[in-house]
């Protein structure tokens, strides 16, 4: 798949219509801005971050591209919400941040510029296209050999139904509803066999874990409802 195929304008609409709430801590995308430091720390704790490239794929406002470009990494974030990305330069703006926004499919990008980046991230957004798999042969195109690739997802297990849809979206109101669709949440198991199929090397696998006594959350050993997979690319 090379263009806009691999799109579902349902699900980039959904992220567009958040856009102004994109940067309102307590709004919609809480979530995001929580799961922030923890997956940064799970980024810094598996590769060094000094003097390298990186591009954040399905970006959204750039939560975690200005995380990493305030740790000090030249950062690209590509997505096909273009109000979302708007919402990104923006804020790159206000806050004097360097930030390539750029409206691309993952596959047109590495076409465009294969092997160019250090570190490739792509965060809660597997789960939204028609063919994860396609995005992460893209990415793992994208990683120059020797590499670091770092996702996130849902995993489809009963506890991710029950915790991230029912309770997330119907119970606690942390997300809009029909924000997640439960068939297109991805097991480890897949991911990590769509990863070595790309030709990767799944190195790390953590669990983000929700605590609502203190509504934050933590890096855990708990897999089943949202976690981080790290891989590199061989040299
Ligand atoms: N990665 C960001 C945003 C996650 S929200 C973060 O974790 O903070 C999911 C994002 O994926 C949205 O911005 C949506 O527009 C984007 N997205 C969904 N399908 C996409 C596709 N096929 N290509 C690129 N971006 C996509």
């Amino acid at each position: 798949m090379s263009t806009d195929t691999n799109v579902d304008p349902a699900e980039v609409a959904k992220f567009n219509a958040l856009a102004s709430s994109w940067w309102d801590l307590e709004g919609e995308s809480k979530p995001l801005h929580d799961l922030n430091p923890h997956r940064l720390a799970f980024i810094q704790s598996h590769c060094s971050l000094d003097n390298q490239l990186a591009i954040d794929v399905g970006c959204g406002g750039g939560i975690l591209t200005e995380a990493l470009v305030k740790a000090g990494v030249d950062t690209t974030g590509i997505d096909m919400g273009e109000m979302a990305l708007n919402v990104a330069k923006l804020h790159a703006l206000d806050n004097a941040l360097s930030i390539d926004y750029q409206h691309i499919t993952v596959e047109d990008k590495a076409i465009q510029s294969p092997e160019q980046y250090d570190v490739v991230t792509c965060m809660e957004m597997l789960e939204h296209v028609p063919d994860p798999v396609s995005v992460i042969r893209a990415c793992a195109n994208l990683v120059k050999p020797g590499g670091h690739l770092f996702f996130s997802t849902l995993n489809r297990h009963p506890k991710a139904y029950l915790l991230a849809v029912l309770g997330a979206e119907y119970v606690m109101n942390m997300l809009p509803k029909g924000t997640h669709d439960y068939q297109r949440f991805i097991r480890p198991s897949e991911m990590a066999k769509w990863c070595r199929q790309a030709g990767l090397t799944v190195n790390h696998l953590k669990g983000l874990s929700y605590n609502p006594l203190n509504k934050d959350f933590y890096l855990s050993d708990d897999i089943k409802v949202n976690y981080l997979m790290h891989c590199t690319r061989s040299v």
